[in-house]
């Protein structure tokens, strides 16, 4: 792979017509200008891509692909930021936050900068010039019933924590947390909305501060969410779908958000080369742009993608079905009443679809896949030749609520 720092380098040796030496002193200045300017912007995925999470924009809005809770090694991350953005940028996402820990940062020792909005200065860089929209956020980190919070949007990261008597070892990680948890968890909260950043609540079903794997409500999330400082939470975060979670942000009018929460790599988390994908928050919008990503968050207009799965409320689900499918021109098969219509799939979901019309299909199942980017030959008997057919699915790899499977009817004209 050709990195930012090399290129210059190999034009330097192929073009100069100096001696060696000083062609080698060039080439230790090119190298020293690439140190001093930094970790250079992100590389634009080379080669054939067909990892890109794709979906159609709606009759009215922009669908913004966006990865909203991400790690790096400010915090308990194992990547440099520039690595998100040149993830981000394979999956061909809209926008990415790297939302590190405050209270929490295991590399600490390792850690010169004590600016907390490095990790987004770091990225916004690699990715400028770019079609990725970085989003500065941080992940306010407590124990329940606060438990581990995103605010995004913000303006300084550093207002958001507030460390009375760190430990004197910067090796001492869980003394720093303890300290750091001293101040109280709806001060942070307060200090993030104050900055009008939007704000949701990480992964309430996470074993480690719900046992039983069950989403609960709390006085703390629910007092915040009446008062709109709370905006969102996440019912898909890594492997993790909670319907509970679903279940609360239908009952409290939250947004509903998925996210990766990725540590490590995509890569290897998700395997994107083996058909695999991020959980990723579809945003609704009324342009590519960070003012208008905001405004489409703040008004709820968003769907999760995970595990091939699709879950929203109806009224922005269900455009996006809509945009994704369709069907070709009604025919008939030769000398038959018997009607052929096509249906494509503009998105990147295997479509599981369950036929409900009244008339019967002649080449079952009832229950069909739609590939991604793909299509399928329905068969269908109306008994007569008719000018228009109606046909109506049940998208059973899509939620509107926990359990319930939003319906659709695709029409073909002759
Ligand atoms: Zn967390
Ligand atoms: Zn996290």
């Amino acid at each position: 792979m050709i990195n930012a720092a090399t290129t210059p380098i190999r034009k330097i040796i192929h073009q100069s017509h100096h001696s060696y030496l000083c062609t080698l002193l060039m080439c230790a200045a090119v190298l020293a200008s690439n140190i001093a300017l930094g970790h250079g912007t992100a590389q634009t995925p080379a080669g054939p891509n067909d990892r890109t999470i794709d979906f159609p924009d709606t009759k009215e809005y922009k669908t913004l692909v966006v990865d909203l809770h991400t790690h790096s090694v400010f915090s308990d991350g194992h990547v440099w930021p520039k690595i998100r953005v040149d993830e981000a940028l394979k999956d061909g996402l809209d926008g990415l936050a790297i939302t590190e820990h405050l209270e929490y940062q295991p590399h600490r020792a390792d850690l010169l900068n004590p600016d907390r909005n490095r990790a987004y200065i770091e990225a916004a860089s690699a990715a400028e010039g770019s079609t990725l929209m970085v989003i500065r956020g941080s992940e306010i980190t407590r124990e329940a019933p606060a438990g581990h919070i995103n605010a995004i949007f913000i303006e300084d990261a550093n207002k958001l924590l507030k460390v009375k008597n760190p430990p004197t070892d910067k090796s001492d990680v869980l003394g720093y947390y303890t300290a750091a948890n001293q101040w109280p968890s709806q001060n942070a909260v307060q200090a993030a909305h104050n900055q009008g950043a939007f704000i949701f609540w990480n992964h309430p079903d996470w074993t480690r501060q719900a046992p039983d794997g069950i989403a609960r409500i709390n006085d703390f999330h629910a007092q915040n969410a009446k008062n709109g400082i709370l905006n969102g939470i996440e019912i898909a975060n890594g492997d993790y779908y909670s319907e509970e979670a679903f279940a609360i942000a239908l009952e409290y009018d939250l947004a509903i958000i998925g996210v990766s929460d990725v540590h490590d790599l995509i890569d290897w988390d998700y395997k994107p080369h083996e058909g695999g994908h991020r959980p990723v928050t579809l945003v609704l919008a009324k342009d590519k742009s960070i003012a208008a990503l905001k405004e489409g968050l703040f008004a709820k207009r968003t769907v999760v993608w995970t595990r091939n799965t699709l879950m929203g409320r109806a009224p922005d689900l269900i455009p996006i079905l809509q945009a994704s499918l369709s069907t070709s021109k009604l025919t008939y098969r030769p000398d038959t009443s018997v009607a052929i219509v096509t249906l494509s799939n503009n998105s990147d979901m295997n479509m599981q679809l369950r036929y409900t019309g009244a008339h019967s299909l002649l080449l079952g199942p009832d229950r069909i896949t739609v590939p991604e980017h793909g299509e399928y030959e329905l068969h269908v008997k109306p008994g007569k030749v008719v000018d228009t057919l109606d046909l109506p699915f049940v998208v059973e790899n899509a939620l509107t609520a926990p359990g319930q499977n939003p319906s659709i009817v695709l029409s073909s004209q002759r």
